[in-house]
């Protein structure tokens, strides 16, 4: 069976990231991949909210380097989406940015706590010693409820990140596991399998197993992304994803065409 999609690709636009979505498409080529997207980091309503999102005045060039991949590689199918940070009160922004252009998908994700902690990020590790480990959870998993709930995305992305550096808490989160993958359901929302976690601390697929048979219990649909920041990382660990899909439970993936949804055998 061909692999599925990588759906989560990013480009230099977020400056943490190296390459042109045309590196990334060689490499898929050279992989064997029939199709992959691009889901940067979208634009934040003020661009000097943080330095790893592309500024606003460069979502055309983004689109355009993205139709110059699918230009440049004819036998590769390749999809526009963007990663959208969900933060409660910019619903209207993130209107406004799905409104711009024919997208082919939309991943939403949750990355930060408050307007001042992106949990994921390394520069900021020492807030996670300030808080209590289950309270950071529950609370980000009430924003990536609230995300799904908003309707606005086809895919969440990285659902567990909290876990990346090994903070877990020793409760049990399935409840918050549930009444996330609830609202996913309700909003026709799929989940993202993304191996990135798999090149973290916390060395495991982002979800790991129980949330993903939960997930699958609950008949909520599955899409791949490897979250690459360089063109190496195109694919990665896919193989391992679609292992761990198929143990969940699953049968099939989602794939997208400006954010119609059809599913395919995994
Ligand atoms: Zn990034
Ligand atoms: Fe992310
Ligand atoms: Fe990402
Ligand atoms: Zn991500």
């Amino acid at each position: 069976m061909p692999l599925p999609p990588d759906y989560h690709l990013h480009t230099a636009l977020c400056r943490h990231a190296i390459g042109e979505p045309s590196d990334y498409a060689r490499r898929a080529i050279e992989l064997g991949l029939a199709e992959i997207g691009f889901a940067e980091h979208a634009p934040m309503p003020t661009d000097d909210f943080d330095d790893w999102h592309m500024r606003a005045d460069q979502l055309d060039l983004y689109i355009e380097a993205v139709r110059k991949a699918q230009k440049d590689f004819p036998e590769l199918t390749v999809r526009l989406g963007l990663e959208m940070d969900y933060i409660p009160g910019i619903e209207d922004w993130l209107r406004e940015l799905v409104a711009r252009a024919r997208w082919d998908y939309l991943i939403g994700s949750v990355h930060y706590l408050d307007e001042h902690w992106a949990i994921d990020d390394p520069k900021q590790l020492a807030l996670w010693e300030k808080h209590d480990v289950f309270e950071v959870w529950a609370e980000y998993f009430d924003r990536l409820t609230r995300a799904a709930g908003t309707g606005l995305f086809d895919i969440i992305g990285h659902a567990d990140l909290p876990k990346k550096f090994g903070f877990r808490p020793d409760r049990d989160c399935s409840q918050l596991y549930r009444r996330f993958l609830e609202a996913a359901r309700k909003h026709n929302c799929a989940i993202e399998i993304n191996t990135a976690g798999l090149r973290k601390d916390c060395r495991e697929l982002y979800p790991g197993e129980q949330f993903l048979r939960l997930a699958c219990n609950a008949g909520v649909a599955i899409a791949f992304g490897s979250d690459a920041h360089k063109p190496e990382e195109v694919g990665l660990d896919f193989s391992m994803a679609v292992r761990a899909a198929k143990q969940a439970g699953y049968a099939h993936y989602s794939v997208f065409n400006l954010r119609n949804r059809q599913f395919q055998g995994l």
